[in-house]
Parts: C-alpha cells; sequence; structure tokens
C-alpha cells in the first residue's frame, strides 16, 4: 500500500465516523451539564483544593467529591479516594463488600485477570476467597450476551450473595454489556435471590451511556481514577459507588472496620480529582472517537475490529484482528512512538506475569499505566488482537492510530 492510499482510507474513516462522533458529542453534553450541576449543588469551592494530612479527619474536599459521584452514579453514596491503589484494589473492596464466610460469589464470565488471585482462582498467597472460605463460582458467558433465564437460576441458590459483572469485555471474546443490560440482569437476580448484591466492576464504562448501572439497579459499581472518570487529570486512585451499607463495608475493606471511609488523608489530590471529573466527559468522548477512527480505518484496510465501526459502544476499548505479530508489533511501535511522553522507547513483546504467551504494551502517558491516555496492549498469539484504548485528545489520538497504520502497511 502506498502512503496516498492510508492517507485517503484515513480521510475516509473520519467521514464515516461523522455520524457517530455527533452522537458522542451530544453524550458529552449530557454528561458535562451532569458533572457541572453536581458540582454546583455540592458547593465546590477553592476550600474543597486544600486537602488533608495525618489521618485526614473532615476533609471537605474529599466529601464533595464522594457526594458528587454519589449524585453522577444516581446512587446513595461513594468512596472516592486517592488511597486505591488502582481499578483492582477498588474493585477488590466492592467485591469483599457483601461477602461473609460461607457466602458464594458467582461471576458472569471470568473476573478481570488480575482480581484472579483474589477469588482463589490462581495462587495461594494468603488472604484470598479460600482462605476467607469464600466460594467463587463463574457462570459461563463466552457468546456475545448473557442467557439471563439460566443466570437467575444459578443465582437463585440462598448461597449466592453476590453477583458480579464485568462492564467491558476485558480480554475476553464476548461483548460488553450496556448499563440497561446489567440493569436487567440485577433485576433478575434480584427476583430469585432479594439478598443478592449485583457488584459491576466498570472500569473503561464510565460516562459513555447516559447513565450508570447503578441508574439501573446495580448495588455497586466499581473502577479506577487512571481510567475514564479521572479525566486524565486524577492522580491515582479509585471508586466504589452504590447503596451505602455496602460503600461502608468497602470502605472497612480499604482501611479497616472501625474506621472505614472517616480517615485517609488526600495530600493534595482533591483539586486533582476535581479538576479531572470536570474533564472526564470530554476526555472519554475523545478516546470514544480515537476508537470509533480507529474501527473505520483499520476496516477499510481490511482487518477485523471489534465493536464494528457502526456498532454500539459501551466502553472505550476497540480491538483490532491484525493478523500476525509484525503487523502487531508495528502497530504498537507506531502508538508509541505518536505518544507525547517515551516517544522514543520501541515496545517488543516479553513474558508477563499470569500470561500463558508473551504480551507487548505501547503506552507514553503522563500519569503512569493510564490507559485513558492512548495505549494499546495485546497478547502475541493468534489473531494477533490488539487491544487499543484511550486518546486524551481525538487529534493525538488520530495521528497516534494513523501512524500505526503507516507502520502496519507500507
Ligand atoms: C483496568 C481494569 C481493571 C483494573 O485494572 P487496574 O490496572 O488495577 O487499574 C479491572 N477490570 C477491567 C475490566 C479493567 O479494564
Amino acid at each position: 500500500m502506498t502512503e496516498t492510499e492510508i492517507y485517503a482510507a484515513a480521510r475516509k474513516a473520519e467521514e464515516q465516523a461523522r455520524a457517530l462522533f455527533d452522537k458522542i458529542d451530544a453524550n458529552e453534553r449530557h454528561w458535562t451539564e451532569k458533572v457541572i450541576r453536581a458540582f454546583a449543588e455540592n458547593r465546590v469551592s477553592e476550600a474543597c483544593f486544600a486537602g488533608t494530612t495525618g489521618y485526614g479527619y473532615d476533609d471537605l474536599g474529599r466529601e464533595t467529591i464522594e457526594k458528587i459521584f454519589a449524585s453522577l452514579f444516581d446512587t446513595e453514596c461513594a468512596l472516592v479516594r486517592s488511597n486505591f491503589v488502582n481499578g483492582t484494589h477498588a474493585i477488590a473492596c466492592g467485591i469483599l463488600a457483601p461477602l461473609s464466610a460461607g457466602d458464594v460469589m458467582l461471576s458472569v464470565g471470568p473476573v478481570y485477570d488480575t482480581l484472579m488471585t483474589l477469588v482463589g482462582a490462581r495462587g495461594a498467597v494468603g488472604g484470598t476467597f479460600r482462605d476467607y472460605g469464600i466460594e467463587y463460582r463463574e457462570f459461563p458467558f463466552e457468546q456475545n450476551k448473557p442467557d439471563i433465564k439460566a443466570l437467575a437460576a444459578a443465582a437463585s441458590d440462598a448461597k449466592v450473595r453476590e453477583v458480579f459483572i464485568q462492564r467491558s469485555p476485558g480480554y475476553t471474546a464476548r461483548g460488553g454489556l450496556s448499563p440497561e443490560e446489567i440493569g436487567k440482569i440485577a433485576q433478575a437476580v434480584k427476583k430469585v435471590n432479594p439478598s443478592a448484591a449485583v457488584v459491576v466492576d466498570n472500569c473503561y464504562g464510565e460516562f459513555c451511556a447516559p447513565a450508570e448501572p447503578t441508574a439501573f439497579g446495580a448495588d455497586l459499581c466499581c473502577g479506577s481514577l487512571i481510567k475514564n472518570p479521572g479525566g486524565g487529570i486524577a492522580n491515582c486512585g479509585g471508586y466504589v459507588a452504590g447503596r451505602a451499607d455496602l460503600v461502608e463495608k468497602a470502605a472497612f475493606r480499604l482501611t479497616l472496620p472501625g474506621i472505614g471511609g472517616e480517615c485517609g488523608a488526600t495530600l493534595d489530590n482533591n483539586r486533582r480529582i476535581l479538576q479531572g471529573l470536570f474533564n472526564a466527559p470530554h476526555a472519554t468522548a475523545q478516546a470514544l472517537k480515537t476508537a470509533v477512527f480507529a474501527a473505520n480505518l483499520f476496516s477499510i484496510l481490511g482487518l477485523s475490529v471489534s465493536p464494528g465501526p457502526d456498532e454500539a459502544r459501551t466502553d472505550i476499548i476497540q480491538t483490532v484482528d491484525t493478523g500476525s505479530e509484525e503487523r502487531l508489533c508495528a502497530l504498537c511501535r507506531g502508538i508509541q512512538s505518536s505518544s507525547p511522553v517515551d516517544s522514543f522507547a520501541s515496545p517488543v513483546p516479553a513474558p508477563m506475569p499470569g500470561y500463558d504467551c508473551p504480551v507487548i504494551m505501547a503506552a507514553g502517558t503522563f500519569v503512569q499505566g493510564s490507559s485513558l491516555e492512548l495505549s494499546c496492549d495485546a497478547p502475541v498469539r493468534p489473531p494477533y488482537r490488539a487491544y487499543l484504548q484511550g486518546g486524551l485528545t481525538f487529534e493525538a489520538g488520530r495521528y497516534g492510530v494513523l501512524n500505526a497504520a503507516l507502520k502496519m502497511f507500507l
């Protein structure tokens, strides 16, 4: 292929993406208004930026941030802390909240890779489900949507005290779940087992649809502040939003019973979390546009992509089946060399704990590991599927994707 042909394909891809861009813009306006209203209702002021040290009692900014998250998630309560070391940590606190010894956690499909150790499916390090006498059960979910009737039957066992759902497909081949679909699952579960809590791994999904899963009946949503809700500005952290009793129990996991969410110094993080949240609808829209552009460009160039160019999106991830190791590595090199940070680095496949094949990753980000910033990762095995996500500005996202295409096809 020639450079001229690839540039022409990129122009065509952008034209084809326009209709979806309009929808993404409308959703961004909706969330921006919702965020600003929540800021106003909760009287955000300069005083909220001050932060605390030491124990972190009476932190006005932290309390305000948590009320705002609760409002955005249409729920009672939220725990939003930079003390969560990552998304996995926040999700783990959410997972453990409803569970005691003897209970069963039923997961719709496997939990995300980094949670496998917690649920006792990998390794024995202590402090896992096995050590606490909690049973991990997996409901098979490999096709596009789960069979809700069969799932309700599995959830009707009185020992099931939690049904866990991951909104995005992660590294599995199934489709993503919309907040409404998660709500339908939650209602079906509650009908047969009212005491089971529905907990959602909401990573990458925040602000992609007009409302979050908690607005449709999920009990808890959990995620990372270095993804969508951090808006590319938060330095670190995670959140758990939902039913007050469960948020409190999640706080007992983050700190300890008796302390919960009362403590936790915010240092200088409040301003960045608030500014990040203000920017989050925009940054999420930029990432969605980058994903839609990539879907169009790579499908014009003959590759198989998911979601397809016109398919509905419940999160910011775009997969691209590159077809060969050489092309996959070229894609990652293109993304890396177009990044604002570490553009000189050259990604190469390397072994990673928990993977049965080498993994390649491209990320040149301001916040370490932030995948709301343009990034790409992939297990190096057929179909050489790249997981592409992020883009703080569409212009930078477009540039990275185009450079990746040039490296792959020239
Ligand atoms: C990112 C992510 C997590 C958490 O990952 P961290 O790297 O710990 O922040 C969990 N589940 C899904 C589906 C994710 O995408």
